[in-house]
């Protein structure tokens, strides 16, 4: 599969979680299990299987859904510790979080919305706080870390999950 494909097919996993609409207004089940199910299948439709669990199948609308498995930090720190490393597999890994997420906060200011990361540096990759006066870095360690995080903490929100669909 070429990667142009991979990318297609992560795409068509959002497309599919946009068009369903299943997110909006289900308060009922335990967000986590959903993220990391979600991540999951954003993850494979890339190309990785990270390991933290079998991926859905993606033809099923209700596979997010109905898996509440919890999933602890640790387990999925070292399954995207594993499965992203080099400058390009961390810099897809960053992307695909924040179109989850809508922005991946800054790790000093996690609460304000205006302080959160971009890019800063291909090789090594890097990211950067935007705020003027923080400037926080994380590099690519830092980085699988701060998403493991934000993960497990449910900031990387289910309702936000396929609502971004831009690359
Ligand atoms: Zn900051």
């Amino acid at each position: 599969m070429t990667k142009k494909g991979l990318l297609d097919n992560a795409n068509w996993v959002y497309h599919q979680a946009d068009q369903l609409g299943k997110f909006e207004g289900d308060n009922n089940r335990r967000p986590s299990g959903i993220q990391v199910k979600a991540l999951t299948d954003v993850m494979n439709g890339l190309g990785w299987n990270a390991g933290i669990r079998k991926p859905s199948k993606s033809l099923d609308p209700n596979a997010w859904w109905c898996d509440n498995d919890h999933t602890n930090l640790p387990e999925i720190l070292q399954s995207l510790a594993n499965n992203f490393h080099t400058d390009q597999q961390i810099g897809q890994l960053f992307n695909v979080a924040r179109d989850a997420a809508g922005q991946i906060p800054c790790k000093d200011f996690p609460d304000n919305p205006f302080y959160r990361y971009q890019v800063n540096n291909q090789s090594p990759y890097r990211v950067r706080c935007c705020m003027p006066g923080c400037y926080h870095r994380l590099s690519r360690t830092a980085i699988v870390h701060w998403i493991a995080t934000l993960v497990e903490d449910e900031v990387i929100d289910g309702e936000k999950f396929g609502g971004r669909n831009e690359r």
